[in-house]
């Protein structure tokens, strides 16, 4: 039996990660093992694997956040998926085949959008939620003032910053209220012929408590100025398993004229930006020469049409997960680990980065040593959990349920190694 550095010191396995060329060499050393490879293929085998692995590669996502920016936020769902691939050759995504003519680019995709949301007089679609901002910002407000609350200035993620953002379309903020108030009186008085819209964020990544009141959309609508409203989550109509975000459907009737948000969040689908509301700035929206720039991929347009057609995504059925499924799920997984030590746990799983900052989903979770957390995430398929209070644990609530025996696998290779 070769030993794992003697193969590791082959000069092939030199150009890949250290610690993930060492995981391969000890899985095909298992196989030797097991009589499946002969003791000196193993160098062979293990480059093989290595280079097949080039590019992004699926993970199994136990973190227990259902919406996690560095795993691809939402997971599509099947029939997404089977359209993905569908529209992935030639496909009449800017053509009437009636007439033969050139048609509105992704025609069906906004038609299931429009449909979905019929609160809104007309809609579009963009690269992500930060592109509608920028697009919205650049048509409606270039050369003028943006009044947004203090309150709601928020940092998306890695660095950017949505009043950033906002700067960087050439559009001026007019600041109003405080961090933690801001009234009706504060929007009124920063309206003038310099306003380009009223704009109201969704804080979808934080929340405050205490002393603090910030304006509804109802009162910032009908103020003679535009009223955008960036919801963050892309939630079309109200879910009661999150009653703090606010949906599209919900806020166009509210009053505003203008709703943005991502695709990839809530919804469920793929990354997107989301505008949704009155027919006369949509379309002057899409007309915009940045509108080409900011446009999508057919791809994108089949994933968001199949997520509109059949909302029970990945991500639907992760938030409404059954703690005491997933309980049965990781005692199952437990089971089968033989005398590993482990055990399982009630936990919280939350949304995620994609919203509903304050909703705690109850949970179950297989605990295991947090030393297994690197070979577990080095291992093929990667399996993520989080480590907490020095154990691991593996939350099963984002696992397709008939990937539990490769969850089980995985650990008792994690452990073997
Ligand atoms: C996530 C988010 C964005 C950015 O959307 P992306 O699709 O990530 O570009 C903007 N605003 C709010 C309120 C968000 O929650």
């Amino acid at each position: 039996m070769p030993r794992t550095d003697a193969v590791l010191g082959d000069p092939r396995l030199a150009a890949f990660p250290r610690d993930r060329a060492r995981a391969v060499v000890r899985e095909e050393l298992d196989r030797v093992r097991r009589g499946e490879l002969a003791p000196d293929a193993v160098a062979e085998a293990a480059l093989h694997r290595l280079n097949s692995e080039n590019g992004m590669r699926p993970v199994l996502n136990a973190t227990g956040v259902v919406l996690h920016t560095n795993l691809g936020r939402a997971a599509l769902s099947g029939a997404a998926v089977e359209a993905v691939a569908r529209a992935a050759g030639h496909t009449d995504v800017e053509l009437d085949l009636e007439t033969g003519r050139r048609a509105r680019r992704g025609r069906t995709a906004m038609r299931a959008l429009a449909e979905a949301v019929p609160a809104a007089g007309a809609v579009h679609v963009v690269n992500n939620g930060a592109a509608a901002l920028v697009l919205a910002a650049t048509v409606l407000a270039a050369g003028k003032e943006i009044v947004v609350s203090r309150g709601e200035l928020v940092e998306i993620g890695d660095g950017f910053r949505l009043p950033d953002l906002l700067v960087s379309t050439g559009a001026r903020l007019r600041e109003v209220g405080t961090t933690n108030r801001t009234s009706p009186a504060d929007y009124q008085a920063a309206i003038g012929p310099q306003t380009g819209f009223l704009l109201k964020v969704h804080p979808s990544n934080f929340y405050q408590r205490g002393f603090v009141s910030a304006v509804p959309v109802e009162r910032l609508a009908g103020l003679g100025v535009p009223l955008v409203v960036d919801i963050g989550s892309g939630l079309l109509d109200a879910d009661p398993l999150l009653p703090d975000e606010p949906d599209a459907s919900a806020v166009l009737r509210a009053g505003a004229d203008l709703v943005t948000s991502s695709g990839d969040k809530l919804l469920g689908g793929p990354q997107a930006g989301l505008l949704l509301g009155r027919a006369d700035l949509v379309e002057s929206l899409r007309r915009h020469p940045l509108a080409r720039a900011l446009r999508v991929d057919k791809l994108t347009l089949a994933a968001l049409e199949a997520t509109l057609l059949a909302r029970d995504t990945p991500t639907w059925r992760a938030l409404r997960a059954d703690a005491a499924d997933l309980r049965r799920r990781a005692e199952a997984v437990r089971a089968s680990l033989g005398g590993l030590s482990a055990e399982v746990v009630d936990t919280v799983a939350v949304v995620g980065g994609g919203g509903a900052p304050e909703v705690e989903l109850p949970s179950a979770a297989l605990a295991l040593p947090a030393g297994l957390a690197a070979p577990l995430r080095l291992g093929d398929p990667p399996v993520l959990g989080r480590v907490e209070r020095d154990r691991l644990l593996l939350d099963l609530r984002c696992v397709p349920e008939e990937q539990d025996k490769t969850v089980a696998a995985a650990v008792l290779r994690a452990a073997g190694g």
